[in-house]
């Protein structure tokens, strides 16, 4: 199947909203399903249900198997070394605050630093900053280049002999840049520290390896790849996991309890509290499937032409400002902007009469628009099934947009 032909595979793309054929560009805040992903989960409610670990008949049999292949896919989608170095979590925002209630509070004390940097998502920001209040250390920040850009010289001094922890998201939800993982997980261990990293926007979009990374953690959400939302997950370096007391207890986490103590299962159940979102997982293995059908080139070349055409685009029409790098190499597939005296959410408003779909607001980064010197922006972001076509259409009704509230 070509690219194409896999668009069609996506029901939502044939509807209308306000009148308008969708153009759906807010595929940062959540992509749309393929009906492989749709009808994985409705075909386990059908046939398969049951719950998994438990039973020994074979129904609970058909539902586990189910649920623990797509354990093997995600390790090998991230190049994971072992299929138990990987976990379900409900969310990109569940793994790290995970992270920070377990290796966090189990290793900070009052004094360490904990280093994260001025693009941070809240999720990979605000877990960091209250456990560094908890444990009276300190919460450092890497500031970015003009463009957007992250400074690795200013990554270099501020992670220390007395940074513990440095948390860093690979790709911007606003501004596409994606961040020096390999060289920063380098400095990180260097000093004694580990490396978390938010993989949110990355993973949709180009192939990821967590042991060429050398990563400590790595998290990200299925609902940014094709699969449903509640489900997310957590890769940890396997030395890190076995350490590592649960927080959560509970069903399926245990191998044997008593009234005065209880034995914990192996990772990775020990982290999988009571009943998971079993459909959801099941789900995101076929989007994963997906994925891994189209192949990465179809995709990359796709998201890149439309990258392209979007950043040039912007950048070319007057009065409009565009935040990040203006080089397309080095932008992922988000594009933030405002347009001069005009409210992000007028633009946004404007663009959805027309059926077009873009966020506007602070992108659950306030901090980068402090940094930016902005309350809000309006952002467009793409997938792999989007359009030249749909760009087009983006870029004539923003500019009329445009000079309807610049008048
Ligand atoms: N980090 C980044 C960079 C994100 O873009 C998002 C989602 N906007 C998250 C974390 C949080 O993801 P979720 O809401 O799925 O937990």
């Amino acid at each position: 199947m070509t690219r194409t032909d896999y668009r069609r595979t996506f029901p939502i793309l044939t509807t209308k909203v306000n009148g308008e054929p969708l153009i759906y560009l807010d595929n940062a805040a959540t992509t749309q399903k393929p009906q492989a992903v749709i009808e994985a989960i409705s075909h386990y409610y059908a046939y398969d249900n049951a719950n998994v670990h438990r039973g020994v008949y074979t129904l609970a049999a058909r539902a586990t198997n189910q649920y623990e292949a797509v354990r093997d896919q995600v390790a090998a989608f991230i190049q994971a070394p072992r299929r138990d170095t990987v976990f379900f979590t409900r969310s990109t925002t569940e793994s790290l605050n995970w992270v920070a209630q377990t290796y966090g509070e189990q290793t900070i004390q009052a004094g360490d630093e904990i280093v994260v940097t001025a693009l941070e998502h809240h999720s990979n920001l605000v877990p960091w900053q209250q456990l560094a209040l908890r444990k009276r250390a300190q919460l450092k920040v890497i500031q970015l280049r003009p463009n957007g850009e992250l400074d690795l010289a200013a990554a270099a001094e501020q992670i220390t002999a007395k940074t513990k922890i440095v948390a860093v998201a690979q790709t911007s939800n606003v501004l596409g840049v994606t961040t020096p993982i390999r060289e920063l997980a380098q400095l990180a261990h260097q000093r004694g520290a580990v490396i978390v990293v938010d993989g949110a926007q990355t993973v949709a979009h180009q192939p990821v390896n967590v042991q060429e990374l050398d990563v400590d953690f790595y998290a990200f959400s299925g609902h940014k790849l094709y699969g449903p939302t509640g489900v997310g997950v957590l890769y940890g370096k396997l030395a890190l996991l076995q350490q590592l007391t649960p927080v959560q207890f509970g069903g399926e986490m245990i191998s044997n309890v008593t009234f005065e103590r209880t034995e914990f299962a192996p990772i990775p159940q020990r982290f999988e509290a009571g009943t998971p979102d079993i459909s959801g997982v099941i789900g995101l293995g076929a989007a994963l499937k997906t994925i891994q059908q189209l192949g990465w080139p179809a995709i990359q070349r796709q998201e890149n032409q439309l990258t392209a055409q979007l950043l040039n685009g912007l950048l070319n029409l007057p009065g409009v400002t565009v935040y990040g790098p203006e080089s397309v190499a080095k932008h992922g597939p988000v594009v933030a902007f405002n347009v001069n005296g005009v409210h992000p959410h007028d633009i946004a408003t404007g663009l959805d009469l027309a059926g077009i779909e873009v966020r506007a607001g602070h992108h659950c980064a306030q901090p980068l628009m402090q940094t930016l010197g902005v309350a809000a922006t309006v952002r467009a972001s793409v997938a792999f099934y989007n359009t030249t076509a749909e760009i087009d259409r983006f870029l004539v009704v923003l500019r009329e947009v445009k000079e309807f509230f610049q008048q």
